[in-house]
């Protein structure tokens, strides 16, 4: 097994299956993630133990195979044991240092203005292969990680387990110690996967891309709908609020003259109602598609329209639009 894959849970239920004290999780938690140890010698542990570890475990991380850095944002390229390949970002924030993660080696949803659907799932990564690529971030840039989005290739909740161990690593507090309300992971609307997303003892906030008011502009643009359609995903995600306390946002692409009129806003703000939940305009990054992205103006006035209405609007700031940086380019760009 990969010990970067090992959530806490996991690694202190390992040490009691093997009668040992659950409490070395810890120890080893502080030496892999605070101090970059990769010898189960440097913890101080008996050697029948050391051993143990030792055939049970190895530190195997993906290989950077290209890098990209601008101002303000610079993306790994990152190659798998297998010879796949996934991509992952980083964003400086105000804040801190924010990553975006990828989920699977492609991505099954097919919406149809993202990059990263026109190439087909290959298979799923391994919470080690999530936690891989902020560890190669953290080497390859040398800096600490504030935030992570679950928001690179794939589908997230289409691969809940490691998910939901990655986030369990990721905010654990000997060891990277991300805030949970630094981790945000986005999905395109598995509404029975909310559900189960809700339940996990230590939820992250939660995004949704909804990126359209109705059911028929949205199916357009994202046939996943067809199967969980906007009330769908509006009900799970009301759960997931009530039970978790956490932050929903709905994610909502601006594509001109597409989804992004005044009456747009009106009827999506008619849809949130009183619900707690902000709304995040993301300005589409340009790809194969014939998608263009709505100008400043268009963005400004639908952003009016929903405060106007009650809603809670921000406009996502632009990242390393000149990385090729956006959801899956770079790994469609090698893969051509
Ligand atoms: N599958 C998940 C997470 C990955 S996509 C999801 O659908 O939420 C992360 C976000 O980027 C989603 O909101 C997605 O709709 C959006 N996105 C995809 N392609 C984009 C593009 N070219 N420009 C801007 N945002 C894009």
């Amino acid at each position: 097994m990969n010990i970067y894959g090992m959530s806490p849970r996991k690694l202190r239920d390992y040490f009691n299956y093997i009668g040992e004290n659950s409490a070395k999780a810890a120890i080893i938690y502080d030496g892999i993630y605070r101090r970059g140890v990769i010898d189960f010698a440097e913890f101080g542990f008996a050697e029948r133990i050391i051993e143990r570890l030792r055939a049970d475990f190895d530190f195997a991380l993906p290989k950077i195979v290209e890098k990209r850095e601008c101002e303000d944002a610079a993306k790994l390229l990152l190659e798998l044991s297998d010879g796949e390949f996934v991509e992952t970002v980083l964003m400086r924030q105000a804040f801190g240092n924010c990553i975006c993660v990828s989920t699977q080696v492609g991505c099954n949803m097919g919406c149809k203005f993202c990059q990263s659907g026109m190439l087909k799932k290959r298979r799923d990564l391994t919470a080690a292969e999530i936690t891989g690529q902020a560890l190669a971030i953290a080497k390859a840039f040398n800096c600490k990680i504030d935030g992570v989005s679950v928001m690179g290739i794939g589908e997230p909740l289409d691969n809940l387990e490691a998910v939901a161990d990655f986030c369990e690593l990721v905010t654990e507090d000997k060891g990277l110690a991300v805030g949970r309300r630094h981790v945000t992971v986005s999905t395109c609307g598995l509404a029975p996967k909310i559900r189960e997303f809700a339940e996990l003892p230590r939820p992250c906030n939660l995004a949704i891309s909804l990126h359209a008011p109705d059911d028929g502009l949205r199916s357009a643009l994202m046939p996943i709908n067809k199967a969980y359609p906007i009330a769908d995903v509006m009900s799970a995600a009301e759960y997931f609020s009530e039970k978790t306390h956490r932050r929903v946002t709905l994610e909502y692409i601006m594509l001109d003259g597409v989804n992004d009129t005044p009456d747009h806003a009106r009827r999506l703000a008619e849809l949130i109602g009183k619900r707690d939940f902000y709304v995040n305009l993301i300005p589409y990054n340009s790809t194969d598609s014939s998608y263009k992205k709505s100008s400043p103006e268009t963005v400004s006035a639908f952003c009016g329209v929903l405060k106007d209405n009650g809603v809670i609007a921000t406009k996502r700031r632009e990242f390393g639009a000149d990385l090729n940086a956006a959801c899956g380019q770079l790994r469609a760009d090698r893969l051509r």
